[in-house]
């Protein structure tokens, strides 16, 4: 059995819905009567669903009304039209309709309870930001009903059982892997293509939450490893995991064997194809897992595995993040300290902002943030409360200093024989990047880098030069 999960990006329009739709069923067709038969989906919310979710529960917290309302006609236009391009006029489309009307009515009341406390808990972020993958799964078993296949659409709040650490609730394996082989399972064996939402799980007490953003990836490694799947493929729009972004390089080249360790430690760098904690389950099962194209679903991507050949390509990548802004709050006078910052940091942490990189400097005082763009206003705000009598007396300073981007280059140990950091270092001052912040793995083979957004292309192309990546 093999368990496919796709972003939102494979499944932004109605176009890539039914690209979707072929792939998978091509690839269930082929594996029929292979000891690899089965085939388990799971999918995340359509691009930019899953933000603008969030974005309408902020809006119905600060009162903002029209916003919310704004948001919720969105949605429903960008899904109908999803389904009238996708589907053909039939009952079954009627009734889809319907239910995603009926749910995102629901999601308008929530916004209007929501509105009326006039505050949003993680609990209620969660319970807003799980709308998305619940429509995104009945749109895709339909399509896949449509090409003549069984199909079941499942909701992962019957599947995956979790604490109630809500934004990044940890699962829990034992009563999941029950509930998949109670309830997934059976569906397989008869030839019925499960189609799972990624992201969304349930405590014990049927409380909705959430794995955290980019969660789908965990999802897919969750169901692979209860179900004992053959192997887990992640699709996603490039071949691979690359060593550099190839729309930055077009050059960069698939990296086709890693170890698990090599594929988390790309994935903690923010290695956009693969979420940090999807490493995990797939680990202690000893499950392949496959990263693939779904814009070309011929090239093989990359196989990650617990022992790679020993004669495969081994090679440095380059990871970049783009979108992100740099916040410094710092004292006036040097009543800086660790508490202080400790203080921002939980701040910033309750209110579910990711903080992606920071440094934090004595000498002048001051706390770089590094969050992204679309959460800029409300880390402001959140430290403007946070801090509310020390800005007031003038004690304090707080503000946005520019958009900035992250390189990380993640090295293998004892490549070339000689470091990689140190290489990374020297072709920074080379090229002339400005560096705003560094921060160091232990591990000594890898680092990353904050530099201006400017930068990043130039930087990236110097750097993948530099390291020798070019054939
Ligand atoms: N839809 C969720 C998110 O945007 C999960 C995912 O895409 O993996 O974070
Ligand atoms: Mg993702």
């Amino acid at each position: 059995m093999i368990v496919h999960k796709f972003g939102g990006t494979s499944v932004g329009n109605a176009a890539r819905f039914a690209t979707v739709a072929d792939i998978v069923n091509a690839r269930h067709v082929a594996g029929a009567g292979t000891p690899q038969a089965g085939s388990v989906v799971v999918v995340s919310a359509m691009s930019g669903v899953t933000n603008q979710l969030l974005a309408g529960a902020w809006a119905a917290a600060e009162g903002r009304d029209s916003e919310c309302r704004r948001i919720k006609a969105e949605l429903v236009d960008r899904h109908l039209k999803v389904l009238e391009a996708l589907l053909t006029a039939s009952g079954e489309r009627l009734e889809l309709e319907g239910w995603i009307e009926d749910r995102l009515y629901e999601l308008e009341r929530l916004y209007r309870s929501i509105g009326v406390l006039g505050e949003l808990t993680a609990r209620g972020r969660d319970h807003v930001a799980a709308f998305g993958e619940q429509l995104s799964v009945h749109i895709l078993a339909a399509a896949l009903r449509e090409r003549g296949v069984r199909s079941r659409a499942l909701l992962a709040t019957d599947l995956i059982v979790t604490d109630d650490a809500f934004g990044a609730a940890v699962p829990m394996m034992d009563r999941t892997r029950e509930a998949l082989q109670a309830k997934v399972k059976p569906l397989v064996t008869q030839g019925t293509i499960p189609v799972i939402t990624g992201f969304i799980a349930a405590t014990e007490t049927g409380i909705t939450t959430t794995l955290g953003r980019g969660g789908s990836d965990y999802t897919a490694a969750i169901v692979g490893a209860g179900l004992d799947a053959d192997e887990v493929w992640i699709w996603s729009d490039v071949n691979g995991i690359l060593t550099a972004d190839p729309n930055l390089v077009p050059r960069a080249r698939t990296l086709r064997e890693l170890s698990y360790t090599e594929a988390s430690d790309l994935a903690y760098y923010g290695a956009d194809v693969l979420h940090p904690k999807t490493i995990r389950p797939v680990i202690e099962a000893n499950i392949p897992l496959r990263i693939m194209n779904s814009f070309d679903s011929a090239d093989p991507g990359t196989l990650i595995v617990r022992a790679p050949a020993a004669d495969r390509e081994r090679l440095p990548a380059i990871i970049s993040t783009t979108g992100l802004s740099l916040i410094a709050i710092g004292s006036a006078d040097d009543s800086w300290s660790l508490p202080i910052v400790a203080r921002a940091l939980q701040s910033l942490s309750e209110a579910g902002i990711d903080v992606l990189m920071f440094s934090q400097s004595f000498s002048e005082h001051s706390l770089n943030l590094i969050v992204r763009r679309q959460d800029q206003q409300r880390c402001l705000k959140t430290l403007r409360v946070a801090f509310a009598a020390e800005l007031h007396r003038g004690a304090y300073i707080l503000g946005a200093k520019e958009q900035v981007a992250t390189v990380s280059v993640v090295g293998v140990p004892g490549w070339n024989g000689k470091s990689v950091v140190s290489h990374a270092f020297s072709a920074l001052g080379a090229q002339g990047t400005r560096v705003i912040a560094v921060a160091q793995a232990a591990t000594e083979h890898s680092v990353s880098f904050c530099i201006p957004e400017e930068q990043v292309g130039d930087t990236v192309r110097f750097l993948h030069r530099d390291l020798g990546l070019e054939e």
